[in-house]
């Protein structure tokens, strides 16, 4: 049986991993000449550094032993906050304290508005937004919950799906700040002990290399009735068409569509990194820091050796900024240097060395009409007996890399049960 696994993040090589140890030999084809995609880790200046903050939190004990006996883990006690209207605040975001930090304006109109909204069963959430109004109210949404989210996405509330905000809305509810083992309120989390967040995916290509191409872009799928027959690549200008019996993709849905000359309408966000080296032992003790308002063009900062401090220079650090924003690709370390320095978390001065990367498919982006979209994706696809979807923007989710074990190892039972004479 000859399987193409599209792509070498987590979920290509955690598929074709689970298939070499079932005594298969995929081929797995990845376009940049690394493996990980965007759980890879590079080294910079005697850094690990990972393409933004990359934690690891599961509430799955399989999955975490299972990660665990990849690489050795160190256990963090989470240390992260909010910047906003010149104040730290708790992450993720508390309203009573917001009330306390702002107190009495607009502090006051958090409470009575949240107080007096309208209930969410009167409420129809249509949009993000109308499911924040009507779960915080007002000036919580227009303080906070408005702005962050159109400054990660780049479109209104009002345009993005109700899915978005039940899946991520970065406030600590009463119970999961009694249980604090959410997604959103996890107390503490796991990370590699060396190697960054890449260790993952270092470790499994490590026991797979040969069944991996690096530097090897896929261009077209060639389809015959309802199967994907053959597939073209390339690499170092070399076009090759090979037969494959199973194609399991993980590329960005966009993408495997246009290799399928489909139309598509759905979108991703890109995110720039901005990453500085400082002259500096430590910023902060935080893992990362939101910059909750749009007068900030970064949305996030990662310090990395907060996460690991195994090997890492001591008398130096690196941060991690992530911006979404509109931003002139000239301006924005600039931009992310003078904001940072203007907030009072750095000094430029002290910013011996600076790095700017673009990942193009960062955030799927769940507008109101992503849904439908999507099931018309899926329906089209469905047409190829012989075509699986796994990962995050393969199938369009917020997922993360535990997530995307879980859906490769279903798969990987998928196919065993499938294809297995
Ligand atoms: C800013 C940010 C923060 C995150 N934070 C966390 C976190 O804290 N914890 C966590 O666990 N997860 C986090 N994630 C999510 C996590 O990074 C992803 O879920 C995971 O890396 C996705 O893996 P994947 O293999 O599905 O996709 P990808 O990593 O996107 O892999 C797809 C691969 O396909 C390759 N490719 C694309 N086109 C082609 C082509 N034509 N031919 C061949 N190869 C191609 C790409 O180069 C890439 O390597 C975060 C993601 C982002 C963007």
């Amino acid at each position: 049986m000859k399987v193409a696994i599209l792509g070498g993040g987590i979920s290509g090589l955690s598929v074709g991993w689970l298939l070499r140890q079932s005594g298969w030999s995929p081929t797995v084809f990845e376009r940049q000449s690394c493996t990980g995609g965007l759980a890879r880790s590079f080294q910079w200046h005697g850094f690990h550094c990972d393409i933004a903050a990359h934690r690891f939190y599961t509430t799955n004990q399989e999955t975490l032993d299972r990660f665990s006996s990849l690489v050795p883990l160190v256990r963090n006690v989470r240390q992260s906050k909010i910047f906003i209207e010149g104040k730290w605040i708790t992450d993720p975001v508390n309203p009573l304290e917001l009330a306390v930090k702002f107190f009495p304006k607009p502090g006051l109109s958090f409470i009575w508005d949240y107080l007096t909204r309208a209930s969410q069963s009167d409420v129809a959430a249509a949009s993000f937004d109308s499911f924040a109004l009507s779960k915080y109210g007002q000036s919580l949404t227009e303080f906070f919950f408005r702005p962050y989210t159109e400054k990660l996405f780049g479109i209104s509330t009002h345009d993005i799906s109700t899915s978005w905000a039940t899946q991520k809305i970065r406030v600590s509810g009463i119970l999961d700040m009694i249980k604090r083992n959410s997604k959103t309120y996890f107390r503490y989390f796991y990370y590699p002990k060396e190697g960054g967040y890449g260790a993952f995916c270092q470790r499994l290509y490590h026991d797979m290399h040969a069944d991996v191409r690096l530097s090897t872009s896929v261009k077209a799928l060639h389809t015959e009735k309802d199967k994907v027959v053959a597939i073209t690549s390339e690499t170092d200008t070399i076009e090759k068409t090979e037969a494959f019996d199973v194609v399991v993709s993980t590329l960005p849905l966009t993408i495997l569509m246009r290799l399928l000359n489909i139309p598509i309408q759905l979108q991703f966000q890109s995110v720039s990194l901005v990453y500085l080296l400082l002259d500096l032992p430590q910023v902060s003790p935080n893992h990362w820091v939101y910059f909750a308002h749009k007068n900030y063009v970064m949305n996030r900062v990662s310090e990395f050796k907060n996460f690991s401090t195994h090997g890492v220079p001591a008398d130096k650090t690196v941060l991690c900024a992530e911006v979404t924003m509109a931003c002139p690709r000239d301006h924005i370390v600039e931009r992310v240097i003078h904001d940072l320095d203007r907030s009072g978390f750095i000094r430029r001065e002290n910013v011996i060395d600076t790095l700017l990367l673009n990942e193009p498919y960062g955030y799927p982006i769940y507008t109101q009409q992503y849904e439908e979209q999507l099931a018309g994706a899926q329906a089209a696809l469905k047409e190829y007996s012989n075509l699986f979807l796994t990962g995050r923007n393969a199938v369009f989710t917020h997922m993360d890399v535990d997530e995307n074990f879980e859906s490769a190892q279903l798969l990987h039972e998928t196919l065993m049960r499938t294809f297995q004479a």
